[in-house]
């Protein structure tokens, strides 16, 4: 299937392409970015003109920070593309309902993408916690942002979610995990005096069973990163380590770790061609809905600058 990709940056570069480039389902049949462009692939810096011109791409894939994302994604359904959104799958609640509503009218499929959700081991976590009583549940998601997101200063801005936008990662993996809905009971965001967003953020949460559920997010962690989530249940301890690429049962490992997003990419992208082919919407709110309570909840705490 024809693919045009939008947003040419550091993950269309680091995991788009080169997952498109290996998969027998697509061809990337064109770019469209205002300076980014794809060796060898024809390059636009007008969607309506990529779109008018290339009828037989059916699929837009829109790797853009997420307040620019909605106008593309509304313009490419209007068009009659499917689309895939990257996380979070937009800057509003709203405007992503509204995308579905534009979706199901067309008849298009839209995926919303959660990356860490592919990551490798988060099906065994989950299909161990099905039967487990669970007494407690720890994210500890603790990040350089200069390392992952270097000079990029929307994410510090309304709507660049701030430590949010690694976290919500976690909690996309969370709520998939988790047998039972939670939802948020409080939250410190600590936001930097010169900046919209924060940088580090706390959260915990109601869990139905009365488990002990709590979030620690910082993108101030220089040296080692550490993306854990620790479910402790009578029945034994569960640990997910790597964003969810390894996974422990009382310290012992189960199989090999996969480091990085290299596998998480590949099999978004085959979901995505599987969504096209049978038809339908994949769009699950869940993690965003949190990470809106936690800026409708949260305390502010006022911490020093930061720049790049
Ligand atoms: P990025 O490199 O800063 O931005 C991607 C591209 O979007 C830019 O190169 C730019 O291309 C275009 N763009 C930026 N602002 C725009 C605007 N206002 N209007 C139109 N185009 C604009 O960001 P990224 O790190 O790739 O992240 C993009 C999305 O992927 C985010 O939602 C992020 O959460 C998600 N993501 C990122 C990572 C990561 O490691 N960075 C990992 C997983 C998911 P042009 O200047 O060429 O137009």
């Amino acid at each position: 299937m024809d693919i045009a990709l939008v947003g040419i940056g550091k993950i269309a570069v680091d995991q788009h392409v080169p997952s498109i480039a290996a998969s027998p389902d697509w061809d990337l049949t064109a770019t469209v970015s205002r300076q980014g462009s794809v060796e060898g692939v024809p390059a636009f810096d007008d969607f309506d003109r990529m779109l008018e011109e290339n009828p037989g791409i059916r699929v837009v894939s829109l790797c853009l920070p997420p307040v620019p994302r909605f106008d593309f994604a509304a313009r490419a359904l209007k068009a009659g593309r499917h689309v895939m959104l990257e996380k979070p799958p937009g800057a509003t609640l709203s405007e992503c309902g509204e995308l579905e509503n534009l979706a199901r009218a067309q008849g298009l499929s839209l995926f919303a993408t959660w990356h860490s959700r592919e990551a490798d081991k988060v099906d065994a976590a989950k299909a161990w916690l099905a039967d487990k009583t669970l007494r407690s549940l720890t994210v500890t998601w603790r990040e350089d942002v200069r390392r992952w997101h270097p000079g990029q200063d929307w994410i510090f801005e309304p709507g660049g979610l701030g430590v949010f936008d690694p976290g919500i990662n976690a909690l996309s993996i969370v709520t998939k995990i988790l047998p039972v809905p939670i939802h948020l009971a409080s939250a410190v965001l600590r936001i930097p005096e010169n900046r919209q967003a924060p940088i580090a953020a706390a959260l915990s949460f109601a869990h139905p069973g009365g488990a002990r559920v709590a979030c620690e997010f910082d993108f101030r962690q220089e040296g080692e990163q550490t993306w854990t989530i620790e479910a402790v249940c009578d029945e034994g301890t569960l640990l997910l380590t790597h964003g969810g690429g390894q996974m422990y049962i009382d310290g012992q490992p189960t199989g090999e770790t996969e480091v990085g997003l290299a596998g998480e990419y590949p099999r978004l992208y085959a979901a995505m061609a599987a969504l096209v082919r049978k038809g339908g919407i994949d769009m699950d709110l869940s993690p965003m809905r949190h990470v809106a309570d936690a800026f409708l909840l949260g305390r502010r705490e006022t911490v020093a600058p930061f720049d790049f």
